[in-house]
């Protein structure tokens, strides 16, 4: 290990080791640190690597468009036609992405990593990344504990954060308005999720469909979150679920229980009434596994002097399907090509660096302040609304659009002429135009990016204002 080099990516799962990728194909001298032996590569906690495993297509072609990482067998375990997300009564179900893969996780990460090497980039392993080193309130490398349990400091012009959700360098950054140090927990789900060997009762594509990924919204079930059933290759399923912690709280309250996350976990894979036989699939000792994923908008920045974010460290999975790949994939390749860019120019500047911002939030992250919206709206339906909303508030096709974060073409508000019935029904009604009209608001606010760090501030000021009144209206309200 060299002293000093131009980047140091912290943290080689699937953001990192994108990341490495494509700033070493820009000519960076880059090094990789992540806790994990190569063996294990872009194991996520000491549970595994923990997923529900599932990325839509489009996501694996950006990557192959942009550095020219093409993926197949086995990292691709088994193709589905799409997600559909079940009513909680199981009548209605809505296409909620395209087409897409179950992957094998460990063998992604190996490919990730292995293509980060072949490009030129480093890896220490077993080093524990504890902070950033800072000079003048820039980052100018990270601290940590290598293999042996000494300490070392790793000095580089640019760092790139992809330590995960729980990330020591984010965490430990002054006080500053681009990075937020924590989440609330109120945008994280706690998720645990199965993968089994199974047979099947019988077939009932409700429950378990060979060719599509299922979600379950159910307040019961799961509050606050979803349960999901995505099929792999052979005989095998991943089978989890997530739930927001306030919105258990209170549904344990309404039920007088005291349910745990785990005996959820349990409860719903009883509820799938097809499956017997199962036992975990222990391969990479990665059957079962427990971790918390985010629920919100991307962090406003990605950047901060010398220091730029990717995946889960930058809160980036979609607020409403908590698919963390696609994101952390477009964002590893952006946030390498971009500090690869400012090495090869000899300006590592935030004013340069912002670049990651702009592209970042063009190729993805423009959507995700409305689908923030629309997940506290929807965690403040309990099933009965849920039930009647997917059967009368949206066709598919509007439903579809809300999903991808775009506002409907077909009006909303013309649906009022449809019969609706009931108080409680056509206040959600309302509510949902009320969260649509904000979804666009945002939306508008976010293709006004600011192109440089100097408008950021009042440009923040706009969206928090914005998103504090959606969260001041909307509270959970589940069973
Ligand atoms: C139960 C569950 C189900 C999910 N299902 C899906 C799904 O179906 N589809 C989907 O798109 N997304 C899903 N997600 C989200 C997805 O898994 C993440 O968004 C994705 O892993 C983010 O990748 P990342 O590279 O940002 O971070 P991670 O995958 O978390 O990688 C972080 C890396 O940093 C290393 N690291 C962390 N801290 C340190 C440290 N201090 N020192 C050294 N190394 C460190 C880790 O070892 C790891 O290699 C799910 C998440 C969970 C928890």
């Amino acid at each position: 290990m060299n002293s000093e080099y131009d980047i140091v990516v912290a943290g080689a799962g699937i953001a990192g080791s994108l990341a490495a990728a494509a700033a070493s194909r820009k000519g960076a001298k880059v090094l990789m640190l992540d806790r994990n032996d190569e063996s294990e590569v872009g194991k996520k906690t000491n549970w595994g690597w923990v997923c529900g495993d599932a990325v839509a297509k489009s996501h694996l072609d950006f990557i192959s468009d942009h550095i020219d990482l093409k993926f197949g067998d086995p990292e691709l375990d088994l193709k589905v036609d799409g997600v559909y997300a079940f009513s909680p009564d199981l009548e209605h179900k809505f296409l909620f992405d395209g087409e897409g893969y179950s992957l094998d996780r460990p063998k992604l990460a190996k490919k990730l990593y292995q293509y980060a090497i072949k490009h030129g980039a480093e890896y220490v392993p077993k080093f524990n990344v504890e902070g950033p080193i800072l000079e003048d309130n820039k980052v100018v490398g990270v601290y940590g504990r290598d293999g042996k349990n000494e300490q070392v400091k790793i000095k580089a012009k640019l760092v790139i954060d992809a330590l995960g959700i729980a990330s020591m360098i984010r965490r430990k950054l002054p006080v500053n308005n681009y990075i937020e140090k924590e989440v609330s927990t109120d945008d994280i789900e706690s998720t645990g999720r199965y993968i089994f060997n199974f047979e099947a009762t019988h077939d009932d594509l409700r429950y378990y469909d060979p060719h599509n990924a299922l979600i379950h919204l159910n307040q019961v079930l799961a509050p606050g979150g979803y349960g999901w059933v995505f099929p792999k290759r052979g005989n095998r399923m991943n089978i989890g679920l997530g739930v927001e912690k306030k919105s258990l709280e209170i549904r344990n309250s309404k039920l007088n229980k005291k349910d745990t996350l785990h005996m959820l976990i349990e409860d719903y894979i009883k509820w799938v009434p097809i499956i017997k036989n199962t036992s975990l699939d222990e391969t990479d000792s990665n059957g079962k596994g427990y971790w918390s994923v985010t629920v919100r908008r991307q962090f406003d920045s990605l950047v901060y002097p010398g220091y730029l974010g990717a995946g889960d460290s930058m809160a980036m999975p979609n607020p409403i399907s908590a698919g963390g790949i696609g994101p952390a994939m477009v964002a590893g390749v952006l946030a390498g090509e971009v500090a690869g860019e400012a090495i090869a120019k000899k300006d590592t500047s935030l004013e340069s660096i912002w670049d990651y911002n702009i592209k970042y939030n063009k190729d993805y992250g423009n959507k995700t302040a409305g689908l923030e919206v629309f997940r506290v709206y929807l965690q403040s339906m309990n099933n009965d609304l849920i039930n009647y909303g997917m059967a009368h508030f949206l066709t598919e096709e509007e439903a579809i659009e809300i999903s991808y974060g775009r506002i409907p073409k077909l009006t909303l508000r013309s649906t009022f002429n449809k019969l609706l019935s009931g108080i409680a029904n056509i206040n959600a009604f309302r509510n949902l135009l009320f969260v649509v009209d904000k979804m666009k608001t945002l939306n508008e606010i976010y293709n006004q990016y600011p192109n440089s760090p100097k408008e950021f501030d009042a440009w923040k000021a706009k969206v928090s204002t914005e998103m504090s009144g959606v969260k001041e209206k909307f509270k959970p309200n589940p069973v």
